[in-house]
């Protein structure tokens, strides 16, 4: 909606691809919002991981007088949950927060366009790849752009607008105003490795994996001193467990790629717990227990 004289279009549906972490999170966001939102996932399991994952926020709000049962109950009937492509044909955005993976994001883009005619705007949610290597794979480069949300989506309020090469300034403008619809804050960063908040964030979590692994100090005590030395929310091996370790080691690996420094080099510690399975809160186990107590940090592994 355009309110401001701007050239931007009008967006009334959204299609969000992948129901994992960030796009149950960013679906429900949407849905909240008034957009007519449609929820694929390439997984069965997954998306009906991603619809109870949106329940159990919209309750938990509810719960703490944030979300009228109301708007619980609205929000989830804006929500179509499918594993069909093709029903994402009829919408005005995509949002696409499938793995951290060039092939399989630019696979999802030249699919979406057989599947449709439809100008569609293809916003991608990726932490790291650039967003003019992915518009290649696109009809419509123009139409490309990066929109990247940070965990959990529901409550965290920034939106970082990549702009690729090709990207035009109306794409530009009716994201931004999406993303203010969603009530984020979007700030506007040029397509260069890493963005402005993952080159510093992602440099930090291995930092501190690195610490770990010379034995500094436990995760939890690693954490805590970026928490009350620094007044960071929370310390950078919690974040990593939110993350996802394995979301963190793709894009490390990538960083350590594009930028050549030693800075991203994957730390040892990082590449055994992914092999091992522990990927963070998702799968229970990362650099903290969570499988007693999915909201607390119990108990630090030590690694
Ligand atoms: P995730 O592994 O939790 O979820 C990915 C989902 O995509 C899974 O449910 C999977 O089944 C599904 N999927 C796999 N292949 C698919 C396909 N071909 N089509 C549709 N769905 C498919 O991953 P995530 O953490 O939500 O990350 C998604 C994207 O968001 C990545 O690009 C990541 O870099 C980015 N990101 C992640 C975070 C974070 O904190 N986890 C933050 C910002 C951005």
């Amino acid at each position: 909606m355009n309110t401001r004289g701007s050239v931007s279009q009008t967006i009334e549906a959204i299609a969000v691809i992948g129901a994992g972490t960030m796009g149950h999170g960013i679906a429900q966001v949407a849905a909240a919002s008034g957009f007519r939102v449609v929820l694929y996932d390439i997984d069965r399991d997954s998306l009906a991981r991603g619809i109870r994952s949106i329940e159990k926020n919209l309750a938990k709000g509810i719960q703490l007088g944030k979300v009228t049962e109301y708007d619980s109950e609205r929000t989830l009937q804006q929500i179509h949950g499918t594993n069909t492509l093709e029903h994402c044909a009829d919408v005005d955005l995509v949002i696409e927060a499938a793995p951290e993976n060039l092939n399989l994001k630019q696979e999802i883009l030249r699919k979406l366009e057989v599947a449709t005619d439809r100008p569609f705007i293809f916003a991608s949610n990726t932490s790291s790849l650039s967003i003019t290597e992915i518009a290649r794979a696109s009809k419509r480069s123009d139409r490309v752009i990066g929109m990247h949300f940070f965990n959990p989506v529901h409550i965290m309020k920034l939106v970082e607008l990549v702009v690729g090469e090709e990207t035009s300034q109306e794409v530009v403008e009716t994201v931004t105003e999406v993303g203010r619809r969603m009530r984020k804050e979007p700030i506007l960063v040029k397509d260069v490795p890493g963005f402005a908040s993952s080159r510093l964030g992602v440099a930090l979590g291995l930092e501190a994996m690195r610490m770990l692994e010379q034995g500094v100090a436990s995760a939890r005590d690693i954490d805590t001193a970026m928490e009350l030395g620094y007044n960071h929310p929370m310390g950078p091996l919690k974040l990593t467990d939110l993350v996802g370790l394995d979301v963190r080691l793709n894009i490390a690996e990538y960083l350590h790629r594009e930028l050549g420094t030693e800075t991203f080099r994957p730390p040892e510690v990082l590449r055994r717990m992914v092999s091992e399975g522990k990927l963070g809160k998702k799968s229970g186990i990362g650099f903290y227990d969570w499988t007693a107590d999915q909201k607390d940090t119990r108990r630090a592994q030590s690694t």
